[in-house]
């Protein structure tokens, strides 16, 4: 296979790094402490000894998608596709997030579908790039919106969809409880945007029963 692959410069604003200086590995471990004697429990006996070290290192990885330009991930195209410009969609991408307003997770599928014009990114690309702004804080809108925004920018594909469900935790363990309610988002590019049906397609296509 030599499909063309081409390396193309991502937009400025996907490559933003994060926006403060990160506090030392201590003070962490100190806020972390400080939260473990708001809960009423005791940071030095024995099960909590560690614990502010740990969640130290796994607030790290749940939240690296700082340290990830989504945009980079769409670089590279591809055009040898024997001329497919019709939809190509990634469903049921799973993810993990954290909600920006209380930073319980928030867990959900992304289904994301373009329309090429000319150039496809490898899926495992469009994964990626859910993967990349779910490990931030999150609302589910900014990130729906967001998905969308850097495929349409990076690939310039004739339209995006991407619809978004998600539980939030923060409404199932807190305030009115609610378990088991599943937020939807949607959002629509180009051709999607513009045609009804190209939406209803997309949708049937998320709908449809999977294979077997
Ligand atoms: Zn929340």
């Amino acid at each position: 296979m030599d499909a063309v692959v081409k390396k193309m410069m991502p937009p400025a604003q996907y490559m933003d790094k994060p926006v403060t200086d990160r506090p030392s590995e201590a003070e962490v471990e100190a806020a972390v402490r400080t939260l473990i004697r708001w809960t009423g429990d005791n940071p030095d006996r024995e099960g909590l000894v560690d614990t502010p070290r740990r969640v130290m290192k796994a607030y790290r990885e749940m939240f690296g998608g700082y340290d990830m330009c989504p945009a980079d991930e769409l670089g590279r195209t591809f055009e040898e596709v024997a001329g497919y410009d019709d939809l190509v969609l990634v469903r049921d991408i799973q993810f993990h997030s954290h909600c920006e307003h209380h930073m319980v997770p928030i867990i959900g599928k992304a289904h994301v579908a373009y329309l090429p014009d000319g150039k496809v990114v490898g899926l495992s690309k469009i994964a990626r790039v859910v993967d990349i702004f779910a490990h931030r804080l999150q609302t589910q809108e900014a990130m729906t919106a967001q998905i969308a925004g850097v495929i349409q920018d990076v690939l310039n594909p004739r339209g995006v969809a991407v619809m978004i469900e998600a539980e939030h935790m923060c409404m199932a363990m807190r305030g009115i409880r609610k378990q088991g309610s599943t937020t939807m988002t949607s959002t629509f590019t180009g051709a999607f945007r513009d045609n009804p049906e190209e939406q209803i397609r997309f949708v049937t296509m998320v709908r449809s029963a999977h294979g077997g």
